[in-house]
């Protein structure tokens, strides 16, 4: 049975993974993976929307339960995807979308060889530190940390099967739903599709047969 794709967004943090996937999930239907994390909310975050936050102890008794489909400790806190959720709506036949730091994206890779990566970078270095600054959401010292990270992640970007600049937001947007758009045609997905265009539909042929009758008495033979 055909199983939904997996579609790994991946970056370094302040690349503008979080405003791309907002903007993809208004337009395309696809199931989001909600994260686990120890991290504690920013104000406006909600439990159960942004993220279920969660106690260390919670975290690490769920990675022994294996109920991760990966993990990761980023900067200070573990951050993971439960895995049942996930599974679940892939055995639907729905797409789903996971926006994930980069170690974690490896590891998916590594487990579900079939998911989709697709890793954003910044324009420059220099624009990525702006946008952490303006952001605001971090202290400084934890902007230099991420900024550290960026560096690393950029350096591997040969293991991802695409590569999006966020340089503009709705280029950005399309340009991943252009990815979308083509993994959903790839030919292994258009089995039903290739065998519908080999079918007959009596009712039409008949109507076609009547129609080819017309066109024989009207004197068309042999034309
Ligand atoms: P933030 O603290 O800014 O919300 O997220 C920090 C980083 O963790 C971001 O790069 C974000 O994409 C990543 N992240 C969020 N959820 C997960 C997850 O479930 N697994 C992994 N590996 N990374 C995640």
């Amino acid at each position: 049975m055909p199983r939904g794709n997996l579609f790994v967004m991946t970056g370094a943090s302040g690349v503008g993974k979080g405003t791309i996937r907002g903007r993809l999930l208004e337009y395309h239907r696809m199931y989001y993976s909600i994260s686990m994390t120890t991290r504690p909310p920013r104000p406006g975050e909600r439990h159960g929307v942004d993220y279920y936050f969660v106690s260390k102890a919670e975290f690490e008794s769920k990675i022994a339960q294996n109920g991760f489909l990966e993990w990761a400790q980023y900067v200070d806190d573990y951050y993971g995807t439960p895995r049942e959720p996930v599974e679940e709506a892939l055995n639907r036949e729905q797409d789903v979308l996971l926006e994930i730091e980069v170690q974690g994206a490896l590891q998916v890779k590594q487990t579900m060889p079939e998911a989709i990566l697709v890793f954003i970078i910044p324009p420059s270095l220099s624009e990525l530190r702006r946008r952490l600054l303006v952001r605001g959401t971090d202290s400084l010292s934890k902007i230099a940390k991420r900024l550290q990270r960026a560096q690393e992640e950029i350096r591997m970007a040969d293991r991802f099967k695409y590569v999006l600049v966020n340089d503009q937001l709705d280029k950005a947007v399309s340009d991943f739903a252009a990815i979308i758009q083509a993994e959903r045609l790839l030919q292994p997905r258009m089995t039903e599709a290739i065998a519908r265009a080999l079918s007959k539909d009596p009712a039409l042929e008949s109507e076609l047969d009547e129609l080819e009758r017309i066109r024989r008495a009207a004197g068309e033979v042999g034309k």
